[in-house]
């Protein structure tokens, strides 16, 4: 994997060498927990400057401050207006900008804080999962041009029609890249609390590998598949503007991951990560008509909402009915299922079930397109340990399985040790 640093050497060997770049960096709420880490944060932003680039920092509510601010509303009623509780919830980031450019200033450099609406970053109006639409950078390039560091509050938006909205949850990544995108900045450096993208989440695997660099495709499907580390959105953005996207610790000085183009080197490799996502929730609709235009009736509702469906096994069975399972993020699942008892009475379904104890865990890698017996060694290895496997769902470099949530720890770790993924050269053998 030696050829892998060579991207990443080359731009911050860039920033080393002091060529002047623009640079979005972002902090996530472990990196701005405490005014002590505000001021760490602000001091790393001062390096930067001081080799002369322009810097443009999105930031997170201070670590605990976003559920705190969901835990008050949901005090109040289980089903809070959606637009009254993205006001809400956008406050922790406004709270976190205010404070590290105050801090930047109290140290002598200039700097100036946004919030969405004042960028303005529009999105559309879909309260809590809103998407960015356009971003104004007029105000963001004046303020650079005076020499400002520019800080920005991440995750929220502003609808046309002034309405703040928030981007779902660990949306200051999206924030980040997309104003990478929008600026066309040389760099998007995203600072968190680990070291970079691992094999699998270092919380749960204690042997996890710190990958030097993965394709935007395997990050894409580790985020959209549970690796909580880049928001999935963000990723989408930075492989379509191909951003250069560095995901580094704010704690440390290490190198961090490189998220870039897909290379010959990562084709070699079977299994890039492993992830696991415990949000998700699973509904099932039995015996319903086995007829066409059914699938658009039960989904079509349920899309409507704005819920995003994510894996759907429909078994045909020998009375002419069938039955459909599928899985929806937890968060969205009374208002699925009381959809679908609306539905499943329209089509007369035998029996409705409903189960938010699942885990999905996947296998994700390149190398995989060309190498099918991956997805064997995954279903022996869950079998080996006696776990059932609910749904199975593949993509060309992901082979995903729902299985009971309690399982989720011993089955990540089992497939981890299982495709040898602490020894970066075993991952290269062949199945
Ligand atoms: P931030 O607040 O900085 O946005 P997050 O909590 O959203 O940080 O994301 C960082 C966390 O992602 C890590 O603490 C880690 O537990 C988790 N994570 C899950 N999977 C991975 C992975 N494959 N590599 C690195 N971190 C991961
Ligand atoms: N503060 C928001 C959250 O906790 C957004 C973010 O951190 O990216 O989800
Ligand atoms: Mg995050």
């Amino acid at each position: 994997m030696n050829g892998g640093l060579k991207g990443l050497e080359k731009i911050l060997y860039g920033v080393k060498r002091g060529k002047a770049m623009l640079i979005v960096q972002k902090y996530g709420g472990t990196s701005v927990a405490n005014l002590e880490r505000i001021r760490a944060v602000a001091e790393r932003i001062v390096n930067y400057k001081k080799e002369g680039h322009d810097l443009v920092v999105v930031v997170s509510a201070m670590a605990g401050e976003t559920d705190r601010l969901i835990n008050l509303a949901k005090q109040i009623t289980e089903n809070p207006p959606l637009r009254e509780f993205d006001l809400l919830v956008s406050t922790g980031e406004q709270v976190s900008s205010a404070l590290l450019s105050i801090t930047l200033q109290s140290m002598g450099y200039p700097s100036i804080a946004l919030l969405g609406y004042q960028v303005p970053i529009y999105t559309t109006d879909l309260f809590t999962k809103a998407r960015i639409k356009e971003i104004k950078t007029e105000k963001i390039k004046e303020s650079l041009s005076k020499g400002k560091i520019v800080i920005i509050a991440g995750f929220q938006g502003v609808t046309e029609n002034g309405d703040i909205t928030t981007l779902g949850r660990g949306g200051s990544d999206t924030t980040a890249v997309a104003l990478a995108a929008a600026l066309k900045a040389d760099l998007c450096e995203i600072y968190t609390d680990v070291e970079g993208v691992f094999t699998a989440d270092p919380r749960i695997v204690t042997n996890a590998r710190k990958l030097k660099k993965i394709s935007y495709e395997e990050m894409l499907e580790m985020a959209s598949s549970g690796a909580k580390v880049l928001e999935m959105r963000s990723v989408e953005l930075a492989m379509i503007y191909k951003v250069p996207l560095v995901v580094r610790s704010s704690f440390t000085n290490s190198e961090g991951t490189l998220i870039t183009e897909e290379d010959e080197e990562m084709e070699k490799v079977l299994v890039s990560g492993i992830t696991y996502n415990r949000n998700e929730a699973r509904i099932s609709i039995y015996g319903v008509p086995d007829k066409p235009g059914v699938a658009a009736k039960i989904f079509g509702p349920i899309g409507d909402k704005g819920i995003v469906v994510d894996m759907i096994i429909q078994t045909a069975r020998p009375d002419g009915k069938a039955d459909i399972t599928f899985t929806v993020p937890k968060t969205d699942y009374k208002e699925a299922l009381k959809l679908i008892e609306e539905i499943g009475k329209q089509l007369e379904a035998e029996r409705i079930e409903g189960d938010p104890n699942i885990a999905k865990v996947s296998i994700v890698g390149a190398g995989m397109r060309t190498h099918p017996g991956v997805a064997t060694k995954m279903f022996e290895t869950l079998a080996k340990h006696s776990i059932n496997i609910m749904m199975i769902s593949t993509s060309e470099i992901k082979v995903s399985c729902v299985i009971d949530e309690k399982y989720t720890e011993l089955a990540v770790r089992a497939l981890h040790e299982a495709f040898k993924l602490e020894n970066e050269n075993s991952i290269k053998e062949e199945i």
